[in-house]
């Protein structure tokens, strides 16, 4: 279902209203392509982010034309060489071939195709990202593969925003994934139009608080980056740009780098509070630094004060909103 993007503080050069675009694995919108003829609905993904995002659905299992029902598949790594291949259960029909000529073909096309993120059904041998089990020549398992087109879709796309819908029931992860999905739209469409170095300073400066609570040591090298921007070739200002700025969001915020940010804010509204209000606001970024609140509650009053004393500098720092509200996703962080 496609839906416009809610409008938020930091968003200007984010395309606003053009809907967010994640390819997913087809099973889990509810889709029947499994090889029962079953589907993986998951409620979350379908209710909820549903809303405010464009599905890309894919199925590389039915797309290369197993049809459905269908065999059962697994990854066997039976040869000395390392090599992992895609083989039904019971006939031992070899897929692999088929699988990669349609994993690179289709990634490519998805590459070309403006995607924001992707998320994929866990432990399959098509679509599972990590830990998928691989199988010996004796049939013993390991769980250290990867499905053959989650593999092609992440070589061929290594900075979109991937995740497997069985890791985005921990709250720190899923809130992860959908900042870098939001964030990956905004650098994306910033650095991809002509952008100049004053565009790419103020981007830097609206990110700040974001990254710090990330990665400070990647903040401080972007900066420099930016810094050093005058006078180098754009397409590859906007390639190193990128590439270390969604590495920074990778890095999972800790309750520590967002009580430093959440402080750094404060003191931007300390001023024009009574004592009371200080003194709520201090009990507020403490309560959530001990894990007795999440971090929507300083979060909230903080927003509050902004927009109170419209304080412009924290109105536009993405790290305020980063994603829509509706998800609740800070409401468990
Ligand atoms: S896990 Fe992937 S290959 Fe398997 S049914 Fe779902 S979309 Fe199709």
């Amino acid at each position: 279902m496609t839906h416009d993007v809610p409008s938020r503080p930091g968003d200007s050069e984010a395309a606003l209203g053009a809907p967010v675009r994640v390819g997913i694995s087809a099973c889990l919108l509810g889709q029947k392509v499994r090889w029962n003829a079953g589907h993986e609905k998951d409620a979350f993904l379908v209710g909820t982010v549903g809303k405010f995002v464009e599905w890309v659905a894919v199925c590389p299992e039915f797309e290369i034309g197993l049809g459905v029902p269908r065999e059962t598949l697994r990854l066997v790594a039976a040869g000395g060489d390392g090599a992992v291949r895609l083989v039904a259960r019971k006939s031992g029909t070899d897929h692999t071939e088929a699988m990669n000529a349609f994993a690179q073909q289709r990634a490519a096309g998805l590459a070309a195709d403006d995607l924001d993120g992707f998320i994929f059904k866990k432990e399959s041998p098509s679509c599972g990202l990590f830990r998928v089990r691989t199988y010996s020549a004796a049939g013993m398992p390991s769980r250290n593969g990867q499905g053959l087109f989650a593999a092609a879709l992440v070589a061929a796309c290594p900075e979109l925003p991937v995740e497997e819908e069985g890791r985005l029931h921990d709250p720190r992860l899923r809130e992860n994934f959908f900042e870098r999905l939001f964030a990956w739209r905004r650098v994306k469409t910033l650095l991809a139009g002509r952008f100049s170095v004053g565009d790419l300073v103020a981007f830097h400066s609206r990110e700040k608080l974001l990254l710090m609570a990330h990665d400070p040591k990647s903040y401080q090298l972007l900066g420099r980056m930016v810094a050093k921007a005058k006078g180098r070739p754009r397409a590859e200002l906007a390639a190193d740009y990128r590439k270390q700025f969604m590495a920074a969001l990778a890095v999972l915020a800790t309750p520590r780098r967002h009580v430093n940010a959440l402080q750094h804010m404060a003191g931007y509204v300390r001023d024009q509070l009574d004592a009371p209000g200080r003194a709520e606001l201090a009990q507020a970024i403490g309560d959530f630094g001990k894990g007795l609140v999440p971090l929507i509650v300083p979060m909230t009053l903080i927003r509050h004060y902004v927009r109170r004393f419209d304080v412009g500098y924290l109105a536009q720092q993405t790290y305020l909103d980063p994603h829509p509200k509706e998800l609740m996703l800070r409401n468990h962080v």
